[in-house]
């Protein structure tokens, strides 16, 4: 693909953005980078928008307006905020492995009969309580020199409606795969490099009780995998880029009937919902990605166990203040007062345009296309 699709779908995101609006229009997603972000006692008339061009990255974005900073609805600032997640647990995993350390990944989930996903995630975030809070868990995890572990949650919605589950990075102090398939219940395939069943008593034992206990019947074997550290650096490595939701190029417009009629064994994840919403108006589509976004209001997307931050001196810092800040290798290219801002550029839904523009054009070309538009709108009027 050529850079300027590439550069296209990440604007993109700017109308995907405002599919959101209709959807949550009171949320502050709907606010996000549109409404002007007054500094204290600062009067509206005295406010502009600033367009800037990345130095390094060959991208443009705004600032002067206010930012939602949501992992789960916000198109914009989910990229934004995971791509600086993923830079710094590379760094994490990079500075454990020099430290001789090794990594696993868990990944646990459990069969899905729920129809509401409050529900669903209700029971399986009790169950994962459960397990962590079990004697047998405990033990295993002084056994196996555990340091810490990441924890992200995934959603996605198929035809058996939801389906919630969740990848944990295991920071071990050292490689012991023998020891480490013993605690488990699991054998170690040294030429898969995998772990597989083998009906001991270990974690997948411990996981299936603590799912049971919470309504979960008969999990199946596959509720619970183990992969190597490798498996565990390619996950991150990938996490948080662009993902498939917002790759929607040239041959995904050719083939996007095809698309809406097949079901993906996968299941969607709330952004395919919502482009579901944007490009064919699925009205079902929309009620899920709102059913999702009130589930997850304010829950995290990463969560570190205690004291883990700390031991890799990482920063704490909110995933609203991760999708404030700017880049500062940057240059201000222009800036749009108030009135131009509200009048033409939201009431055009332009913003993507803008930023298009801003990559190759010059500030008078985007100025007199806004102009232009203004005039047009005034002979309309
Ligand atoms: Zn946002």
């Amino acid at each position: 693909m050529s850079e300027k699709i590439e550069n296209l779908n990440k604007f993109n995101r700017y109308m995907l953005q405002s599919a959101v609006r209709k959807i949550l229009p009171d949320s502050r997603t709907a606010k996000c980078l549109r409404k002007i972000h007054l500094e204290r006692k600062q009067p509206l008339y005295d406010a502009i928008v600033k367009v800037h061009k990345s130095i390094n990255h060959d991208s443009a974005f705004f600032s002067g307006l206010e930012v939602c900073g949501s992992i789960w609805t916000c198109p914009i600032c989910a990229a934004k905020i995971s791509e600086k997640r993923r830079e710094e647990l590379t760094r994490v995993i990079e500075e454990h492995k020099a430290n001789g350390g090794e990594l696993i990944m868990i990944t646990r989930t459990v069969p899905h009969y729920y129809q509401s996903l409050k529900e669903f995630l209700n029971l399986f975030l009790k169950a994962e309580k459960t397990l962590k809070e079990s004697n047998d868990y405990r033990k295993l995890k002084s056994k196996v020199g555990l340091i810490g572990t990441i924890r992200v949650l995934e959603i996605t919605h198929g035809e058996n409606g939801w389906h919630v589950h969740s990848h944990e990075l295991w920071f071990l102090e050292r490689d012991f795969p023998t020891l480490y398939g013993e605690l488990t219940g699991l054998s170690f395939d040294e030429i898969e490099r995998r772990y597989s069943v083998v009906n001991k008593r270990g974690l997948f034992n411990i996981w299936l009780e603590s799912a049971k206990k919470h309504g979960f019947a008969n999990p199946s074997p596959y509720a619970f995998d183990v992969r190597n550290g490798d498996f565990a650096k390619n996950y991150i490595t990938k996490w948080g880029k662009e993902s498939e939701s917002f790759k929607w190029t040239a041959d995904y417009e050719l083939t996007k009937s095809h698309l809406k009629n097949s079901k993906s064994k996968k299941g969607k994840t709330p952004f395919d919902l919502l482009k579901d919403f944007f490009l064919y108006a699925d009205k079902k589509a929309a009620l899920l990605f709102k059913e999702f976004a009130e589930c997850f209001k304010g829950k995290h997307q990463l969560q570190w166990s205690k004291g883990l931050k700390k031991k890799f001196l990482v920063r704490e810092i909110s995933d609203e203040e991760l999708a404030k800040e700017i880049e500062d290798k940057a240059d201000i290219i222009g800036s749009f007062s108030v009135s131009t801002w509200e009048d033409i550029i939201l009431k055009n839904d332009i913003r993507h345009k803008i930023l298009e523009l801003a990559l190759n054009a010059k500030w008078n070309d985007i100025n007199n296309f806004v102009q232009n538009i203004r005039k047009r709108q005034c002979l309309t009027q």
